[in-house]
């Protein structure tokens, strides 16, 4: 039986017709910046976002990383959320490799960063004190699409404060598909984005940073620094561009399997259903259950995650058809029913 895999949409295998792409693609030497294909993937986005310059990278780890580096130098501070992915799921990369203090502020449930409690955390320009360079916003958050609203008022502030203002938008697509506007009404409230490749949109490899050419050029020296300069990578380009070509539309598709499964599942009784947002749904489960429930899907199957966030988090993709959630709502309501 063909496993349904919900645990993230980073597990998607690479169509046949991107494998097709990845075989025909043109490559050379990336560090000399001769590969036609990655050149383009990042002409591409760059333009598609309204920025200068892009640069392909393995990693959205990295891409943040090297946008952090290029923003801030040793002893800056940027501001960023308690529970995002830079701050929380990146190794705190920024201080470790970068010198850079985070500073992390409590989100709000929509994933904003509250202005007045920004404004409190920046600090006097003193001795005593990090600069405060930089601040980072993430979107989707949780599967949560940012206010529009909000973007505004962050970036107005950020202008005001003096602060770059850098977009971790490893789902900046599943925003943009879910508020039905282009990526770049988003992206354009920001200094720099870095959106994942190999996310929802299903290709194996890869992130890209969009920013000025400047800004650019210093995250591709730190590139090379840490160890990402590539060569050959353009199959892997090649796989983004088609993602960008052929998987964009479809994450709406994601979002409305997503919004099916979690009516379902609130309709059976003992699941409590916490939410779904964009290509994401959250169940609370009893702790005690969750090693039974996940031995029970297993057997039918369907892999999910625990033991990582506190309650599940259900994420679909390109590889979980309509019938893959109707085997999930079955194999659920046969656990508590
Ligand atoms: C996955 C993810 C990243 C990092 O991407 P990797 O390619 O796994 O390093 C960064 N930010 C968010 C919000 C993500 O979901």
């Amino acid at each position: 039986m063909h496993t349904i895999d919900l645990r993230s949409d980073t597990v998607t295998q690479p169509t046949a017709a991107m494998r097709g792409a990845m075989f025909e693609a043109e490559v050379g030497d990336d560090v000399y910046g001769e590969d036609p294909t990655v050149n383009a993937l990042q002409q591409r986005l760059a333009d598609d976002l309204g920025f200068e310059a892009a640069l392909f990278v393995p990693t959205g780890t990295q891409s943040n990383l090297l946008a952090l580096m290029a923003h801030c130098e040793r002893g800056d501070e940027y501001l960023v959320g308690m529970e995002a992915h830079t701050y929380k799921f990146e190794g705190g990369g920024a201080a470790v490799l970068g010198s850079i203090q985070p500073q992390p502020i409590v989100q709000d449930a929509d994933g904003s960063l509250p202005l007045d409690k920004l404004a409190a955390a920046i600090k006097p320009v003193d001795p005593h004190f990090a600069r405060t360079r930089l601040l980072a916003l993430e979107n989707t958050w949780h599967g949560r699409v940012l206010p529009p609203a909000y973007l505004q008022a962050a970036h107005d502030f950020a202008r005001e404060r003096g602060l770059g203002l850098h977009l971790d938008g490893a789902r900046l697509f599943n925003a943009a598909v879910a508020s039905g506007v282009p990526a770049r009404e988003i992206a354009r409230h920001f200094d720099s984005v870095s959106v994942c490749l190999s996310k929802g949109l299903g290709a194996p490899v890869g992130s890209v940073l969009v920013g000025s050419s400047a800004l650019i050029d210093r995250a591709r020296r730190w590139r090379k620094v840490t160890g990402g300069g590539w060569r050959q990578a353009g199959s892997l380009a090649a796989a983004g561009l088609h993602a960008l070509d052929h998987h964009v539309a479809r994450l709406a598709d994601d979002h409305r399997r997503a919004a099916y499964l979690a009516g379902r599942l609130r309709a059976i009784a003992g699941i409590d259903l916490l939410g779904q947002f964009t290509n994401m749904v959250f169940v609370d489960v009893p702790a005690q259950r969750l090693r039974e429930l996940d031995l029970h899907l297993r057997a039918a199957s369907i892999r999910i995650s625990i033991g990582y966030l506190p309650t599940l988090r259900l994420v679909t993709h390109l590889d979980i058809d309509d019938d893959g959630i109707e085997r999930t709502v079955e194999a659920f309501a046969r656990f508590f029913g």
